[in-house]
Parts: C-alpha cells; sequence; structure tokens
C-alpha cells in the first residue's frame, strides 16, 4: 500500500482559528509548494536583507524534529519542506498514520487513544498541517486516511477536522467528493438553516453547535503567510 511522506504527528491544544481552545492531533505533511522567508525580518519587503538561520543549520546529527531549534526568522515549518531536513521525514501507510494518531492521544485518562474522550466526552479536533496540507498527494492522503476512519466506531474516527493551508492548490475531484458538501439540504432548507444559523450564532454559547451541525466535518483554514497571501482568494473562489 502507498506510503505518505510526513514530519511529524503531535496531541496538543489548537491554538489558532476556529477551534482554539479545542485538544487536537496534528499530521504534519512534508513538502511545501511556497517557501516564505519574510518571517520576522526586519524588513519583509527587501529580500536582500533576510537573515534565514534554518539555512545555515547542520541537521546531520538531527534523528527527531522536536530536536531542531525554533528559527525566529524566515518560515517556522522549513523543516517539513526544506530538503535538507529530507532525512527527517517518516513514511506510513494510511493505516499506519491512523494508528500512530491514535498513540498521541493516549494518556492516563484515554488509554485508548480515542478521539471521543472517555472521561470529558469532548471530541479530538483533527488537523492537517504542513509544509502545505493541500498538496496533491497529501489530499490523496487525506481521503485514505478518512477511508480508514470510516471502517472504525465513532469513538475512534475524528468529528471535525481543519486543514492548515497557504490556499494555493486546487482541490482535487477525488478530495471535493469525499469532504465537500454532500448536498444533505434541499435549497429551501438550506436557506431556512442559513436563518436559524444567523439568529442562533448571534447566541454565543451555542455558535460552535450549529456550526457543527451545518458542517460537521470539515474546515479549511487559510494560513497568513508573506507568498500565500496573495493566492489565497483563488481557493476562496475555487
Ligand atoms: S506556506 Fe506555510 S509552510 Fe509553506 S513556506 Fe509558507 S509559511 Fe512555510
Amino acid at each position: 500500500m502507498k506510503e505518505y511522506a510526513f514530519s511529524e504527528t503531535f496531541y496538543s491544544i489548537q491554538g489558532e482559528g476556529f477551534y482554539t481552545g479545542v485538544p487536537s492531533v496534528w499530521l504534519r505533511f512534508f513538502l511545501c509548494n511556497l517557501q516564505c522567508d519574510g518571517f520576522g525580518q526586519d524588513d519583509p519587503t527587501n529580500p536582500e536583507t533576510y537573515q534565514l538561520p534554518y539555512k545555515d543549520f547542520d541537521p546531520i546529527d538531527v534523528k527527531n524534529v522536536t530536536d531542531l531549534p525554533v528559527w525566529e526568522k524566515g518560515c517556522d515549518s522549513s523543516y517539513s519542506w526544506s530538503k535538507k531536513f529530507k532525512h527527517l521525514q517518516k513514511k506510513q501507510t494510511p493505516e499506519e498514520i491512523v494508528e500512530t494518531l491514535r498513540r498521541e492521544m493516549v494518556n492516563a485518562y484515554n488509554p485508548g487513544g480515542d478521539f471521543n474522550h472517555p472521561v470529558s466526552r469532548a471530541s479530538t479536533h483533527l488537523v492537517y498541517t504542513g509544509g502545505e496540507s493541500l498538496m496533491k498527494h497529501a489530499q490523496e492522503a487525506a481521503v485514505e486516511i478518512n477511508s480508514v476512519y470510516k471502517s472504525k466506531g465513532n469513538h475512534e474516527r475524528p468529528w471535525n477536522t481543519t486543514w492548515e493551508t497557504n490556499g494555493t492548490q486546487p482541490l482535487t475531484d477525488q478530495f471535493t467528493r469525499t469532504f465537500g458538501n454532500r448536498g444533505l439540504y434541499s435549497g429551501e432548507l438550506f436557506f431556512f438553516l442559513v436563518v436559524l444559523s444567523y439568529l442562533l450564532y448571534r447566541e454565543k454559547s451555542l455558535r460552535r453547535l450549529y456550526a457543527q451541525m451545518l458542517f460537521p466535518n470539515t474546515m479549511i483554514l487559510v494560513r497568513q503567510c508573506a507568498k500565500g497571501q496573495r493566492h489565497q482568494q483563488l481557493l476562496l473562489d475555487s
């Protein structure tokens, strides 16, 4: 079975976007189509003044991405796309990735590594990041990972997923068929739900519940980055 390259997996609290504050498990794909060197630079408008410490770093003795320093200038995820860190990438089949993500969630109160926490009943959020999480191979991987999850019990699979993306990649037919609007709602019902949602959205405590009812599975978070910014509209318009 096909293997997909990724830099790391980890379990933490989401710190940005709609699911801020929600326990989440991440899969960081390897590869990005951009190279955003402008972050943290004294003059982001002048590439000639850029300092890029990741370029000077020698990773030859590094065995794991968690042993790398955090670079304050340039892309802080350069280890997930720069060729010099290629030896740190991992390759796994979709089944193995699902198992790796499960293991990330295991702790004393969640010994099975379930997405639905056995004590709090809270649903852990799944995040695809990168690199670029919507490169063609990453979209294919997400589709296959999703089909592995479909064969699992409700407590073992994610109920909400975010792709953290630079917004430049066209979505494949296979991806939109799997994660896109499945046509669950007729026009009238959709209109009714939109109006109802707007009214309820103003009630803060019900926002997340209703957003999840309308859009239960997927969210694409377009991340701000120096070069990606001008491409965002491409994805939003598609
Ligand atoms: S799109 Fe994101 S991961 Fe890619 S280079 Fe830019 S900031 Fe880094």
